[in-house]
C-alpha cells in the first residue's frame, strides 16, 4: 500500500496559485475572497478559519462576514448582492450549512456565477455536466488531483462513487467520466453495495459514516479515496473507510486527516485565482 499525501499535493497546488497571484499583484491585480459564515457552528468556524489561512498563504485578500444565527434570508441576500457588485471581491463563498430558516438554494442561486468559487450555482453545475467549465467543484477536483498524483490512469477503469450528493458524489462521478472512467454511482438505496464496490479499481467514498467501507468491500489493489469527515465514538476525526483494515489491500489510499480535506481548500484557492483572471480578462 502507498499512502496518498494530500498535504503534499495540496501544498504543490497552493504554491502554483501563490506564484501566479504574485505575478498578478505585480500588475496591480489584487485577488479577493469573501467568506460568509452565519451562526456559530464550530465545524463551520474551523473551515472558515482554514480558508482564511489559505488565502493568507497564497497572497489573497480575504474578507470575512460573520453574521449572527438570526440573520434573515433577506439580509443575507442583500449582502450577497453587495458582494456581487464589489470590485475587490473575486470569489464569494457562503459556508454551508446555513441555519434552517434560510433557503440554501436561494443563496447559492443569488451568487454571481462568475464569483461562485464553490461551483454550486446551477449554471456552473451545468458547465461541469457538459465538461466545459472554469470553476472546479472543489472536493471532487481535489480527488482527481490525488488520483493523478498516484500515476494511475482513470481511463478504462471501473470507478465506483459511494454517495450522490450535489456537492461531492454527483460532480465526482462527472469528473471521473470526463477522464473516461466507467462510473457507477451508489447510494443508500443501492442493493448489495459490496458486490459493486468489490469491482472498483478506483473507489471514492463520500458517505458520511465512520468506518463504512471495510476490507471485504474493496478489490485487491484498488485506489481508495476517502472523502468522509466524521467523528468516531472517541470524538476523533475519521473518514468513511476503515483505514487500518483496508490499507494493506489497497494499492493507494488516502488518510483522514491529511487526504482529501486539504485538497478542497487548495482547489478553492485555484478557483478564486481563475475568477480573478476572468474578471481581469486574463486567460
Ligand atoms: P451527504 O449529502 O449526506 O451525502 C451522503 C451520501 O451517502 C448520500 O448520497 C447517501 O445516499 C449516501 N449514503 C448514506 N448511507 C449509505 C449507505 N448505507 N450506502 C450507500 N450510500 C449511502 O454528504 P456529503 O456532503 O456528500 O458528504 C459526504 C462525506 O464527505 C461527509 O462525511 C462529509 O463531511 C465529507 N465531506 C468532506 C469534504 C472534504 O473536504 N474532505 C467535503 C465535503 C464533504 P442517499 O442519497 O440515498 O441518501
Amino acid at each position: 500500500m502507498a499512502l496518498i499525501d494530500g498535504k503534499a499535493v495540496s501544498a504543490a497546488v497552493k504554491e502554483k496559485v501563490r506564484c501566479e497571484a504574485e505575478g498578478l499583484k505585480a500588475q496591480g491585480i489584487h485577488i479577493g475572497l469573501a467568506v460568509i459564515i452565519v451562526g456559530d457552528d464550530p465545524a463551520s468556524r474551523v473551515y472558515v478559519n482554514n480558508k482564511k489561512k489559505a488565502c493568507q498563504a497564497v497572497g489573497f485578500d480575504s474578507y470575512e462576514y460573520a453574521l449572527p444565527a438570526e440573520t434573515t434570508q433577506t439580509e443575507l441576500l442583500e449582502l450577497v448582492s453587495k458582494l456581487n457588485a464589489d470590485k475587490n471581491v473575486d470569489g464569494i463563498l457562503c459556508q454551508l450549512p446555513l441555519p434552517r430558516h434560510i433557503d440554501e438554494n436561494a443563496i447559492i442561486n443569488a451568487i454571481d456565477p462568475a464569483k461562485d468559487v464553490d461551483a454550486f450555482h446551477p449554471q456552473n453545475v451545468g458547465h461541469i455536466m457538459i465538461g466545459d467549465y472554469a470553476f472546479l467543484p472543489c472536493t471532487p477536483a481535489g480527488v482527481m488531483e490525488l488520483i493523478a498524483s498516484t500515476g494511475v490512469e482513470v481511463k478504462g477503469k471501473n470507478c465506483v462513487v459511494i454517495g450522490r450528493s450535489n456537492i461531492v458524489g454527483k460532480p465526482m462521478a462527472m469528473l471521473l467520466l470526463h477522464e473516461h472512467g466507467t462510473v457507477t454511482i451508489t447510494h443508500s438505496r443501492t442493493v448489495d453495495l459490496p458486490r459493486i464496490t468489490r469491482n472498483a479499481d478506483i473507489l471514492v467514498a463520500a458517505v458520511g459514516k465512520a468506518n463504512f467501507v471495510t476490507a471485504d468491500m474493496i478489490k485487491e489493489g484498488a485506489v481508495v479515496i476517502d472523502v468522509g469527515m466524521n467523528r468516531n465514538a472517541e470524538g476523533k476525526l475519521c473518514g468513511d473507510v476503515d483505514f487500518e483494515g483496508c490499507k494493506d489491500k489497497a494499492s493507494y489510499i488516502t488518510p483522514v486527516p491529511g487526504g482529501v480535506g486539504p485538497m478542497t481548500i487548495a482547489m478553492l484557492m485555484k478557483n478564486t485565482l481563475t475568477a480573478a483572471k476572468m474578471h481581469n480578462g486574463i486567460n
